[in-house]
């Protein structure tokens, strides 16, 4: 890189940060593409390396030589549970409380379910404009399923502590803005729920795997997360639920299915509720996903949530530096809160140009995503994106807006998936 640069930090800075990173050994154990710098963690984590070698391990021995045996001898009818103890570490659970099931779409069914079912005498779901589509249509379609005796009540995401009122069954919110990379205060929000009598329930979608926190501590109710961001899980992981011991005995999920009974292998035909955690699972756990999503798991565990935190922010503000000192003239403006403790791990440029510079930027192998109307987004996965990849993502930006390289007409028209 030699681009002519008005920063008042070096590339040589930069690669200085990274012989400084105490977590630098991460990025060996991920398999990433040579030349590519890879800024879209957020929405699917890179492939662990220990990941392929267990996958295979399952497909070689377990299946291929225990078949059906596998599920006691392998352990695998219990892998959602011990997947879901080593989750718990990194967001403040404890043992039993953390299971990997489903996906978070279906986990979101669940635990708004099981809150309305606490709170049978009130009628309001509350959350945030800010919130994930996902998480919304869920909560339409069961108060839907339910013959609309309920109402979301969606506000201004600043305004979620302040709206909970004696009517509110359950406060549901995304900690992270997959936006913007706001970040919700969740202790707050949790005690004002909990205040008038609600429940709080957390999507930790871009939070687990970047920012630790502490959910028993703030005595959240309910909480869900997705395997396949931050956690590396791979394509269409596993996602898990976490609830606390203190609910066990009085929560009731609607789904379920045969393998959150007592004791499935009775085969009753009465369903009854296994206790603890297990009562959220409904189906048999989708062996090979767990095994791929658990060996970024331990890594992550091992080179410390904390430290992965601290890397992340560092990389996320030298990022904004960069761009308002470099990229101001070009009509780059910054969705992203600037303190700390009010953002996740991802960066969103806002431009009105936003889809065609994020394609000219991949054209040059800074792959990033565009999220509607206008947001630039790019994710700085700490276990493998280094300081000298925020200079030179932003000297790649720089390029394309000097070059206008964006303006090519192959650039123009979006695509089904942004
Ligand atoms: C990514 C994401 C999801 C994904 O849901 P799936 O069911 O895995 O497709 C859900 N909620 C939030 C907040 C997300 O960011």
């Amino acid at each position: 890189m030699t681009a002519q640069t008005s920063s008042t930090t070096s590339r040589a800075a930069c690669e200085a940060f990274d012989r400084a990173d105490p977590i630098r050994a991460f990025r060996d154990r991920f398999r990433l593409p040579e030349g590519v710098i890879y800024l879209d963690g957020n929405s699917l984590g890179a492939l662990p390396k220990a990941a392929a070698e267990r996958v295979t391990k399952v497909l070689d021995v377990e299946w291929g030589e225990h078949l059906v045996d596998g599920w006691l001898k392998d352990n695998w009818m219990g892998l959602s549970e011990t997947l879901g103890d080593k989750i718990a570490k990194l967001i403040g659970a404890d043992a039993g409380e953390v299971i990997v099931v489903d996906t978070t779409s279906i986990n979101v069914h669940k635990v708004i379910a099981s809150a309305m079912l606490m709170r049978p005498d009130r009628r309001t779901l509350l959350t945030d404009k800010g919130n994930f589509p996902t998480d919304v249509y869920m909560a339409q379609g069961l108060i839907e399923f339910l013959g609309r005796q309920h109402r979301i009540k969606m506000v201004e995401e600043d305004e979620v502590a302040e709206s909970v009122d004696e009517d509110t069954a359950a406060v549901f919110c995304t900690q992270i803005n997959y936006r913007t990379g706001r970040l919700h205060d969740m202790a707050k929000i949790t005690k004002a729920a909990h205040a008038k009598g609600a429940l709080a329930i957390w999507d930790l979608a871009h939070t687990a795997g970047c920012v630790p926190i502490e959910l028993n501590k703030i005595e959240a109710d309910f909480a869900v997360g997705c395997g396949y961001k931050y956690l590396n899980g791979g394509p269409g992981a596993p996602a898990f639920v976490f609830a606390p011991k203190r609910h066990h005995d009085k929560v009731r999920q609607p789904l379920t299915g045969w393998l959150g009974h007592a004791n499935p292998f009775e085969f009753g035909l009465d369903y009854k509720p296994a206790q603890g955690i297990r009562q959220f699972r409904a189906s048999s756990p989708p062996i090979l996903g767990i095994v791929a999503m658990e060996a970024g798991i331990d890594d992550m565990i091992e080179f410390g949530i904390g430290n992965v935190r601290a890397k992340s922010l560092a990389l996320t503000s030298l990022f904004m530096k960069l761009v308002e000192e470099r990229l101001a003239k070009h009509g780059f403006g910054i969705a992203t809160p600037k303190e700390s403790e009010r953002r996740g791990s991802q960066v969103a440029l806002t431009h009105k140009d936003g889809w065609s510079i994020m394609q000219a930027l991949k054209a040059r192998k800074v792959i990033g995503d565009f999220r509607e109307p206008n947001i630039v987004r790019f994710g700085f996965a700490a276990p493998y994106v280094r300081f000298a990849d925020v200079w030179d993502a932003v000297d790649h930006l720089v390029q394309v807006m000097e070059k206008g390289e964006w303006k090519k007409p192959e650039y123009q028209n979006k695509k089904w998936v942004t």
